[in-house]
């Protein structure tokens, strides 16, 4: 049957189909959105590039786009739709919730063997259907590893996978991936098996678990590529004999001694308290057609089921493969199979595309409600900085064709996008009512949230009080002392834009949002910069003095990510003020002081020291580092804010760009000075 289709911006799609909310991370060269999809009403994630960004690494997101299609896996993130403009990417993913597995680990300071095993197996699990489907991942790490609402890992980023014409058995040559989770064999510049490699990284990924830092490390690249040829590393005091056995099989330098995933899947270790392999097969094969949501489908597309399963069918990624696959996922957890029919979605619903993807999203039909996105307020002040490196990347394997597939579609499904003005007018108030519903039941689901969150808080007590070592030079004299009302700054170039919301004239009620910002450089081509850092740290075998400094960070809640607040006008005043009351999130540390402007002095006081350029507005310190080239190698936020029932010192913490674990030692190191 000939399918019709009303010719629009690809662009446009994307609201069509879409509300696209804040911003819940960002890459190298991609900003995450939230979205969520109007007919299912199912959260997804919009991974965002801009294509004039992407240069080099435009075969990079192609591949992995072809790599997502190819997969479908319940530990693997599933791709729903790609939307392709002149200037955009979009790719439409499955959301997890639960944040990055490396806060995951810093919240937790390390995790228990039982708990390492139950992540463990998730992830041989993915990487076992990973090379049964021909691919090396090439770059695993937990920042790679999502957690969704199921506490369950979900792998991405395959933007470095291979996939050999010859299968898996065949070598590769292209160096890629981080340096610290490389294989010796892969950063000898060796032509090395793909799939072996995973096996190395998966190792250093669980002495990450079970340990809560690196089994090699160094501020030196050579230093560090020394230490992995070399294959030695410390096994701390905790670790039982059998994760001792396991790592050693692991990290192998010989690839040809090193366990391969097959033996992982029925190892002793693995299989403990279990005593069944790992389930690696997917539970959600490719090509398997659900009649339940073909029926749901078929009934609003007013097409047979036989047409419809076609359509399906066809797999082209788009918003009929989204469509079905969201419904898929929606039967799968057990909720019903349908597609909301009070939902529509107009042109004038939602802010065209420059305005909702550059300026934070404001919902403007609740005059008293606009809903602020924190996170991309982070994220316009990323753009807004000069000296945010947008390209890390470089190096990449693989060729490609310019442009995606962009085939098109009809369907009466899109038909529904294309109503007259009146009807337009009518789904938006329609649509505009109903969401000021949705939003005031999720901020109390939110709540809720918060305070399940409130209880699951684990204390830690702060390290003791550490002399400031100085090993480096200041940039700038230590008596920056400072009120809140000075703002301060010691290298920053000052932008225009004001960070935070309590400038604003109207009255301005910043409203629970779902978010998580951060950050990772990944090193395609390893280079001495790229692990520079800029703090004065005990080298890695110093393992007590990460445990004090990975209490700083221990003083935090699980994984998660949602950052809530609500800010009536009164606390906007305390905003303006003094320090901003907050209950305790994963990303806080808890000080022991109540002088929330001594901290503040003592942070900013202790950051020239870690050579770490900052700007100072009220209690939040925009801090960044710079390579010896002037390039920004890593961006955070700290804010200095009391905390609700106890009325201590706090600070937030919140990675913009920059190598996670690096930036988990200078915050250490920073709160671990400061927090006296
Ligand atoms: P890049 O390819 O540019 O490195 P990533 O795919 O790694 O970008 O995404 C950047 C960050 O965005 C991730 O580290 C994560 O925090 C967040 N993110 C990515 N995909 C999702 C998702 N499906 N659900 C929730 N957050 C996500």
């Amino acid at each position: 049957m000939p399918m019709e289709r009303m010719e629009s911006r690809r662009e446009d799609d994307l609201y069509k189909y879409y509300e696209v909310h804040e911003t819940i991370g960002s890459g190298g060269f991609a900003k995450v959105k939230l979205g969520r999809h109007i007919l299912t009403g199912e959260k997804v994630a919009i991974k965002i590039m801009q294509k004039k960004d992407l240069g080099d690494d435009l075969p990079r997101v192609k591949l992995e786009i072809e790599a997502m299609k190819n997969l479908s896996h319940q530990h693997i993130c599933r791709l729903y739709q790609v939307i392709e403009s002149s200037t955009q990417i979009f790719m439409i993913l499955e959301y997890c919730p639960g944040g990055e597995l490396f806060d995951y680990i810093i919240a937790k300071d390390r995790l228990s063997e039982e708990e390492t095993r139950v992540f463990f197996r998730q992830i041989v699990s993915a990487m076992a259907y990973v090379h049964s489907q021909g691919y090396a991942h090439r770059d695993l790490k937990p920042e790679n590893l999502l957690i969704d609402g199921d506490h369950n890992l979900k792998l991405i980023d395959f933007g470095l996978c291979a996939k050999p014409k010859g299968g898996l058995g065949y070598e590769l040559m292209t160096c890629c991936g981080s340096p610290a989770y490389a294989a010796p064999e892969l950063i000898q510049g060796k032509a090395y098996i793909g799939s072996e490699a995973d096996v190395w990284s998966m190792g250093v990924l669980l002495f990450a678990l079970l340990c809560g830092y690196l089994p090699f490390d160094d501020d030196n690249c050579m230093v560090l590529y020394r230490k992995i040829t070399r294959g030695t590393y410390d096994n701390p005091s905790w670790l039982s004999p059998g994760s001792v056995l396991l790592l050693n099989q692991m990290m192998q330098v010989d690839p040809k001694l090193r366990l391969a995933v097959r033996q992982l899947l029925q190892h002793p270790w693995v299989m403990k308290d279990y005593n069944t392999p790992v389930e690696w097969y997917s539970k959600q094969p490719l090509g398997h057609i659900d009649q339940d949501c073909i029926t749901e489908m078929a009934v609003n597309l007013k097409r047979s089921r036989e047409s419809t399963t076609a359509l399906v069918q066809e797999w082209r990624y788009d918003h009929i493969t989204a469509t079905y696959l969201l419904l898929l996922s929606m039967k799968q957890r057990g909720k019903p199979v349908r597609i909301k029919t009070e939902h529509h979605f107009t042109e004038d619903t939602f802010s065209p595309l420059h305005g909702g993807l550059q300026k934070p999203h404001h919902y403007a039909d609740d005059d008293d409600a606009v809903i602020l996105d924190s996170l991309d307020l982070c994220s316009d002040f990323i753009d807004d900085c000069p000296w945010v490196a947008r390209h890390p990347q470089q190096g990449v394997c693989g060729k490609m064709e310019p442009t995606l597939d962009d085939k098109k579609l009809a369907s009466p499904l899109e038909k529904r996008c294309n109503r007259s003005p009146a009807e337009r007018r009518k789904a938006t108030a329609t649509h505009h009512l109903e969401r000021r519903h949705k939003e005031r039941q999720q901020a109390s689901e939110n709540k809720e949230n918060v305070a399940q969150r409130e209880k699951e808080v684990e204390i830690f007590a702060l390290p003791p009080p550490r002399t400031p070592t100085s090993s480096k030079k200041s940039m700038q004299p230590r008596n920056v002392l400072t009120t809140p009302g000075q703002n301060v700054s010691n290298g920053y170039k000052s932008t225009p834009k004001a960070v935070e919301g309590s400038g604003s004239k109207e009255p301005v009620k910043r409203k629970a949002v779902e978010s998580k910002e951060s950050t990772n450089i990944e090193i395609l081509a390893f280079s001495p910069e790229r692990r520079s850092r800029s703090l004065d740290l005990p080298a890695s075998g110093d393992s007590g003095r990460k445990r004090r400094a990975g209490r700083v960070f221990g003083s935090l809640e699980r994984g998660l990510d949602k950052v809530i607040t609500m800010l009536t006008p009164s606390k906007r005043r305390a905003q303006r003020d003094g320090p901003r009351k907050i209950k305790v999130q994963y990303n806080v540390t808890q000080t022991g002081q109540t002088n929330p402007d001594q901290v503040l002095n003592h942070i900013l006081s202790i950051l020239p020291e870690k050579n770490v350029e900052f700007r100072q507005k009220g209690y939040t310190v925009k801090c960044k580092t710079l390579d010896d080239f002037g390039k920004v190698t890593m961006a955070f936020e700290l804010e200095v804010c009391l905390l609700h029932r106890s009325e201590l010192v706090g600070v937030r913490r919140q990675r913009l760009k920059g190598d996670a674990w690096v930036y988990k030692h200078l915050v250490e190191d920073i709160l671990a000075t400061s927090c006296i």
